[in-house]
């Protein structure tokens, strides 16, 4: 039996939703029933809790250093790369110990 797949079971959350609505579970932007049923297969899926974990960080990351939402969609897909490489190198889900430097990742604008 594998954890992934099975879609034709109503109620439950599939892979593709539960990814696609990670982004609505870290806004809150979820009904409470929703916000439960993505957690419950997040938790039982290790891709999408692997998934759920780099978004985390990537939120705490910038909520930490551009102030939430300002950083550019850019910038959010290298932060997601380089966390989930991290990741994949550590080999499990220590995403809350990854030191991911933003900085680095900015591209410097208009300098001079
Ligand atoms: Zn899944």
């Amino acid at each position: 039996m594998s954890a992934c797949g099975g879609s034709d079971e109503s109620g439950k959350v599939n892979c593709d939703e539960a990814l696609a609505e990670i982004y609505l579970l870290l806004d809150k932007e979820c009904s409470p029933e929703r916000d439960a049923e993505l957690r419950k297969h997040i938790e039982d899926c290790p891709p999408c809790l692997e998934e759920y974990g780099i978004d985390v960080q990537i939120k705490q990351l910038l909520a930490r250093k551009c102030g939430g939402d300002l950083a550019p969609a850019e910038l959010k897909s290298r932060l997601r790369a380089s966390i989930r490489e991290t990741v994949q190198q550590r080999g499990g889900l220590r995403y809350a110990e990854t030191e991911i430097d933003i900085e680095e990742l900015q591209t410097p604008d208009g300098r001079g």
